[in-house]
């Protein structure tokens, strides 16, 4: 069902309103956790300056250590709540336990299905059940054809506002966090009608490459970029390293927002 061979067209996702696929590029900004309230209020009045619609915000963080912050969890989606009825912003948050996707969706406009968790099929029935939009991350290792398919146990369960978001994979780089696989943009518009987009920060998890590796996607066909923002990433309480502050990201959104390869 996700196959190019069964639907010619772009599927085009709408996020209440703001459509993603088939047409001008997204850029969906947000802290890589719900902090607080203030903090996430923070980020949204930026990004409201900067024109950004879609903000992404972790509540359920899959953490590498179990010692680390795990995220506020259903607390964490009321804040997303709260504050994108302010200010007039559609939010994203990853969501890890197949019981919470419908409780979820009272809260936020996208269930974000994160890498750890591309193969929970358990996880991914659950999100095919419901009729909100999905954004899909590929798994840390895995190949277009498993990231497809995982996307068809969404799709054959009737939901099909799927958005797939490539997010580095796993090389012997060190370079990078991950790395961005920039063919995969590409084949995956090649092979499927979903939209495809990048997430910048964590392929790769540096800062000083974040808009080349943007452009690059934009080039490669991506339908939209993800980063993440902090009001001060060195208190961050996850990835510090490599979120943006609020100067830095009006930098880098201009410089993304201004590239085109015909003038
Ligand atoms: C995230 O986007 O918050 C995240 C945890 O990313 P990934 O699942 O791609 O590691
Ligand atoms: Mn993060």
């Amino acid at each position: 069902l996700v196959s190019r061979k069964k639907q010619k067209e772009d599927t085009i996702v709408s996020i209440r309103g703001v459509e993603v696929g088939g047409g001008s590029p997204i850029m969906i900004a947000g802290p890589c956790s719900v902090e607080s309230y203030e903090q996430v209020r923070q980020v949204a009045a930026h990004l409201k300056t900067s024109g950004i619609t879609v903000m992404r915000g972790g509540a359920f963080k899959p953490r590498t250590s179990p010692y680390d912050f795990q995220g506020l969890g259903i607390e964490g989606l009321r804040i997303l709540k709260e504050v994108a009825d302010e200010f007039g912003l559609r939010t994203i948050s990853e969501i890890v336990d197949p019981a919470h996707i419908e409780l979820a969706c009272q809260y936020i406009d996208v269930i974000q299905i994160g890498a750890r968790n591309m193969q929970n099929f358990e996880l991914l029935k659950a999100a095919g059940d419901i009729r909100k939009p999905i954004l899909l991350k590929r798994g840390l290792a895995a190949t277009i054809d498993e990231f497809l398919h995982a996307a068809e146990y969404i799709v054959s369960r009737g939901n099909t506002q799927v958005m797939l978001i490539e997010r580095g994979i796993r090389t012997y780089e060190k370079a990078t966090r991950n790395t961005l696989d920039i063919s995969a943009l590409p084949i995956l518009k090649q092979e499927s009608h979903l939209p495809v987009l990048v997430d910048v920060t964590h392929s790769t998890g540096r800062k000083d490459i974040l808009a080349p590796c943007a452009k690059a996607a934009l080039a490669a066909g991506a339908d939209g970029v993800m980063v993440e923002v902090h009001p001060n990433p060195a208190t961050a309480l996850s990835d510090a390293q490599q979120q943006l502050n609020f100067e830095e990201f009006t930098r880098f959104y201009d410089d993304v927002r201004n590239f085109t390869l015909v003038p």
